[in-house]
């Protein structure tokens, strides 16, 4: 099988790396240890920078700090038209050096540049003001009860206090957004924890952040590994709120630590394995086109990418010859490089993980339609792989794993699929193509899913919330619903006439 372009020598990046400490209280600094660790270039394996590594007394300082913010103030003290006017002047920074923040997410994560310029960033940027002004900052309030008795009962809807978030690789910034946003918006400060492999966007941005005006400790980045920095935050006593996205083990993981230690609550945002069901009265075009993006999207990189394909036995045929053919269409390469679709995957670890379930897949018994193989001879590339006649309960079906790799199923009615599609501990998103009202009334109501995107797919607008089923997650992030995760409710009860007994 051949790919659409030639493997050539890497591009240089248009940028330089400006920050590689740790963002503490406000300033730059080096980790404790005076430890540092090699952030890759995915294209090649080559260091790209060292960065400080944080450890526990970082992540120490970091709480302290942000605790201090938070205590003293002045975040949840300041009006919170004044803390929507920095978030807004923040966005309005990321727009002006968008194409810089595009160029290191690239060089960091591998990601096409065109993708995170283009559809990305502006997601970042929308998302902060979607919670600043014009979104939640100055539009959080609580209500007036109707309670029994001479009360006046009203809630307060009150900041819970230091936030700590754990963030994965694949989407560094829009990860950064979905938890820094409505964490701030909401008057709480933050101690953010970036992934090992790409470490460096979050604080390039977060240098902007203080720019536009952001008080010192109010927001702390923290480059490190999980064992350690990752770990340190979950169970740390002063920490009042876990946020985490990443793999569902070690999504079990920090709700352990976070039980251990102070109980604080914690919301998950973890793995997938979606379905993306093509009906036999589907637009069979479309559904290839978006089916393909559903999966190879950001290299297969997405928690909710649709890695199970059912589609009706009466279009399977000619779904299958189309799917194949866009993905030896789909144009891998340098992700700098114009037109380039699909870059290299994250580093070493994923990719040899990739290569082995792909081998699974051909000994299992799979269709091999397409790939299969590593790209060029250098960096982590994986050819677009299309596995059709795909069984329920080969590996490839079963396991998340996070790479451009379709696997194609047939089904013959609605009842067998929707148990099929749930037959799965996960529950993130699913995708549903039909030109019936009715399928598609029925498909949404039955899928075990925190989102079903009907005739489309990857539609991530700050507005619409996002979480999981079973073991995908807990909770859900944007939107309105990502208020209730950083807001403690408290019930104010006030005799109408004193004293009331
Ligand atoms: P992946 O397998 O995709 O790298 P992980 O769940 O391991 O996903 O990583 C997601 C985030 O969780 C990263 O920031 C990582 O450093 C962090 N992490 C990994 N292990 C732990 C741990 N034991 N405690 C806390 N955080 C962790």
């Amino acid at each position: 099988f051949s790919t659409a372009v030639a493997f050539e020598e890497p591009i240089t990046p248009p940028v330089q790396i400006d920050y590689t400490q740790l963002l503490i209280n406000g300033q730059f600094v080096d980790s404790t240890s005076g430890k540092k660790f090699p952030t890759l270039d995915p294209r090649t394996g080559d260091v790209i920078a060292h960065v400080a590594e944080g450890e526990a007394e970082d992540v120490n300082q970091a709480v302290s700090a942000a605790r201090k913010a938070f205590d003293e103030g002045p975040w949840p003290k300041m009006t919170a038209y004044e803390r929507s006017r920095i978030m807004l002047r923040f966005a309005d920074l990321l727009e002006k050096h968008s194409d810089h923040i595009a160029a290191l997410e690239t060089w960091d994560n591998g990601k096409p540049y065109e993708q995170a310029a283009n559809e990305e960033i502006p997601l970042l940027i929308r998302l902060f003001r979607y919670y600043a002004g014009r979104g939640w900052a100055d539009k959080i309030h609580g209500l007036t009860v109707p309670a029994d008795g001479p009360y006046h009962v009203q809630t307060l809807h009150e900041p819970i206090g230091v936030a700590g978030q754990i963030i994965p690789w694949n989407f560094p910034l829009l990860m950064y957004a979905w938890k820094v946003g409505p964490a701030l918006a909401c008057g709480n400060t933050v101690v953010l924890k970036t992934a090992e492999q790409t470490p460096l966007s979050a604080l390039y941005v977060s240098k902007l952040f203080h720019e536009a005006g952001l008080p010192p400790g109010v927001l702390n980045v923290i480059s490190g590994f999980g064992p350690t920095a990752g770990a340190a935050l979950a169970s740390h006593m002063d920490v009042d709120k876990l946020a985490f996205t990443g793999s569902t083990d070690t999504g079990k993981i920090v709700l352990g630590l976070a039980a251990k230690s102070n109980l604080k609550p914690v919301t998950l945002e973890l793995g997938g394995k979606s379905p993306v069901i093509v009906c036999e009265d589907a637009d069979v075009d479309t559904a290839v086109e978006l089916a393909h993006l559903a999966l190879f999207f950001n290299q297969g990189q997405c928690c909710c990418a649709g890695s199970r394909t059912f589609v009706h036995e009466r279009v399977y045929d000619e779904f299958i010859e189309k799917a194949k053919a866009l993905a030896l269409k789909r144009v891998v390469g340098d992700p700098f490089k114009k037109g380039v679709e699909q870059g290299p995957q994250i580093d070493s670890e994923q990719f040899k993980k990739i290569l082995k379930y792909i081998r699974s897949g051909i000994e299992g018994g799979a269709t091999l339609e397409s790939g299969g193989e590593r790209f060029g001879s250098k960096g982590y590339y994986i050819q677009p792989t299309v596995f059709s006649n795909v069984q329920d309960n080969m590996l490839i079906a079963k396991d998340e794993i996070f790479g451009p790799v379709q696997s194609i199923l047939k089904f013959k009615d609605l009842d067998e699929v929707i148990r099929r599609a749930n037959m799965t501990r996960y529950g993130l998103a699913a995708g549903v193509f039909t030109q019936n009202i009715d399928t598609a009334n029925t498909l949404t109501r039955a899928l075990k899913a925190g989102t079903v995107w009907i005739n489309c797919f990857d539609i991530f607008d700050a507005a619409i919330p996002f979480g999981g089923y079973k073991m995908s997650g807990q909770g859900r992030e944007k939107g309105i619903y990502s208020l209730n995760n950083y807001l403690q409710v408290k019930a104010v009860v006030t005799p109408l006439k004193s004293p009331a007994w």
